[in-house]
Order: C-alpha cells, then structure tokens, then sequence
C-alpha cells in the first residue's frame, strides 16, 4: 500500500458489527465476558480500546513500523519511553529540544539518576565522543525547533548502531509523510500527533512507534501500568485527521517555499531559516531524507528588537498569534518569550535565537492571502 492511500485505509476496516465505514468510537470503560477469562481480546479499557486500536495500525503503517503504541499526549508518549531507562543510564539529546521534552529530562529524570548530555548534533560524526559504557540512547529531533537545522539520521544511526545504542526520533516537525526514520536506522519513533498528524489543533495525543518487539512490549506494558492513554474520541479526531495528512503537509510545505522566497526578498529581514534553500547549512541532508523541506520558517530582522517582532506578531490576521504548530491554520510566534522563554538570553543568542526571531507554521490557506497578510503587517516596520 502506499503511503496515500494507507493514510486512509491501513489498519482501517469497516466495524463488522454495523458495517459503519468510520471507526465507531467505543466508549467504554470495559467489557462483557461470556465466562470468566472468555472475551473478544478486550477487557478493560485502559488496557485495550478498539478506536485506540486502529489508531495504533494506522500509526504503525504510516511510519513502516510493525507497532504503534498511542498515549494521551506527546510529552506522555516521551516518558513512556523515559520510563525504559534505569538509575545510571546515559542520553545524548540534540541540544534545540523541545522545551518540554527538555524539562521532562532535567527536571523528572535527571533526579531519578539518569543523565542527559544536550549536544550539537550537526555533524554526526561528533557523537561518538559523548559515549560512555553508561550511554544508552541518542534523542533526536530534526527539524529542531525554532531554527530548523536537520540532523542526519542515518549517520547519527550509524554511529549509534556500532556501539549498541538505541536511537529515538521525534518526527513530529516533519510528519511520517516527509520523513520515516526507522527506514533511515532509527529505533523508537515518538510523536505529537497534537501537531501535523491531527492537523486541525484541535486535540491533544502522543504516539510511540517501533518495530523492535521487546520495546514494543515493555511500552505497551507501560502503557497499560502508567496508564497515560488517549480517549476514544481523542484517537477517533485522530484516525479523521491523518485521513488528509498527505494532502494537508505537502500544501502546507508548498505555501511553505513561496513564503520564505518572499520573506528572503524583504530588505528589513535578515536571516530566513528553511532547509530548502541551498544556502541551508543541511540542505543536503534535508534533500536526502525528507520528502519537502516542512511547513516550518523562521526569520529575523535586521533591526533585531522585540519591537520589531512584535509590529509584525501583532499585525497579522491569518497568522494567528499562538504556540503549537501542524494545523490547517497558519500560527505565528515568538520563541524568546514564548516557546523559549526558559532559555537565557546568551543561550539563545548562541544559536541564533535572536530578539527578533518570529516562527511560522504555514497552514493550508490560499498562499496569496497569506503572503498579502504578511506584506500588510510589515507595513508598520
Ligand atoms: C508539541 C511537541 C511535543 C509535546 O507534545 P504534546 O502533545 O504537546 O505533549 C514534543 N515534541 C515536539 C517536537 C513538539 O512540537
């Protein structure tokens, strides 16, 4: 099956009771036994749900993965996988985290005696000199968040695979339609399906993805032991979004490209970061292992204040001021006070998180409009 037509068929059958086309929404806690122990494979419902069941296949499929395992949130899916870990082990993280992946890591983990080492992964080949004996995995998430470098998984892979190290991506910027990365070597993949999978911002939902079967079953029996799962209805919003997630990422990557080719001809900006312009220091990489480039940009001025950020942030009609990202609707957003306001100024500074830095996620609207709302809003620098 390809990847089109799994997003609206893999794991997708219709319910052989009623022969409803869409996946019911099974809303309950349990279920009936004929005799003790005698059930359809469903017993309770943290354990096991059917709509959370098919979200799982889909999940699965899309990623060519042989298991999904679905949690209540991103950042719940993150510490199932946390959770694999033990007092002494080691990871080594991309340093341009996620900021709550971040604090989940410093702030519950590191005083549970596991130890997180953030570095620069540009290169790859850099790695290697973080490893101990004590290292265990290598977190991954490319394109980082707010200035989009890319990390080369397969090399990162490489590396990781001869000293038998896990390696987990977080492929929520990218999405399973631009990027698969157990295909590239990876081990773990976890989701925010909150963003690019569920598309329409309006559910909140994690995944974890493998095809490994002893990591697979830890995770489902932590699943079931944490018990961090997602609603019925929750996984139901979500088998209905992945359904246009094809259609959804490649328009919104495509309005993606017009607009940082606008942004790059304005003369009051000064740096456009999207990994498909050949001037992107991972553009290559971006060509090798995603499909496009994301519907992620972001850019600074050369009058680099928050004052100048802001004429634009508030000045746009289309781009809603908000965090989050991957919905039909383009949002726009200010990392040094917003997503990275934890960060100390210096820090930011140091990778180019300048005071002026505005971040994009395009949505699915007519690009004219979007390119015409942005040119009204620099009216006022
Ligand atoms: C939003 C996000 C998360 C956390 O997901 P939630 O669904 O909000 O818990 C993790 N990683 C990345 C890259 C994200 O954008």
């Amino acid at each position: 099956m390809k990847f089109n037509t799994k997003v609206i068929h893999a794991g997708v059958e219709p319910d052989p009771t009623t022969g409803a086309i869409m996946t019911p929404i099974f809303q309950t806690s349990t279920y009936v036994q004929s005799a003790p122990g005698v059930h359809k494979g469903y017993e309770y419902g943290r354990a096991k749900n059917p709509t959370r069941t098919v979200l799982q296949d889909n999940l699965a499929a899309l990623e060519n993965a042989k298991y999904a395992i679905a949690f209540a949130s991103g950042l719940a899916a993150t510490d199932a996988i946390m959770k694999t870990l033990k007092s002494g082990d080691e990871v080594i993280s991309t340093n341009g985290l996620y900021g709550g992946t971040y604090r989940l890591m410093r702030r519950i983990y590191e005083p549970f005696g596991i130890e997180f080492k953030f570095v620069e992964m540009g290169d790859a080949a850099d790695i290697a000199q973080h490893f101990t004996e004590k290292t265990k995995m290598i977190w991954v998430e490319t394109p980082t968040n707010p200035m989009l470098d890319i990390i080369d998984i397969e090399a990162v892979c490489k590396i990781a695979k001869a000293h038998n190290i896990l390696v987990c991506v977080d492929n929520t910027f990218a999405s399973p339609y631009l990027q698969t990365p157990l295909d590239l070597g990876a081990d773990l993949i976890c989701h925010s399906a909150t963003k690019y999978l569920g598309g329409h911002s309006d559910v909140v939902l994690g995944a974890v993805v493998t095809s490994n079967e002893e990591l697979a079953k830890q995770l489902y029996f932590i699943q079931n032991a944490t018990g961090a799962i997602p609603g019925p209805q929750d996984c139901f919003l979500l088998i209905r979004g992945i359904k246009t997630l094809h259609l959804r990422v490649q328009r919104a990557c495509e309005n993606a490209e017009t607009i940082a080719k606008f942004l790059a001809a304005q003369p009051k900006v000064a740096n456009v970061y999207w990994p498909g312009f050949e001037t992107h220091p991972n553009h290559e990489v971006a060509k090798k292992q995603m499909k496009m480039f994301g519907a992620m940009v972001s850019f600074d001025f050369k009058t680099d204040t928050m004052e100048t950020a802001s004429k634009v942030l508030e000045n746009t009609h289309y781009f809603s001021l908000a965090e989050s990202l991957g919905g039909v609707e383009s949002l726009i957003g200010h990392p040094a006070t917003m997503t990275h306001g934890s960060v100390p100024r210096e820090e930011r500074l140091k990778i180019g998180l300048t005071d002026s830095l505005i971040r994009m996620s395009v949505g699915v609207e007519d690009v004219e409009d979007l390119i015409n709302d942005l040119k009204a809003a620099f009216e006022y620098l």
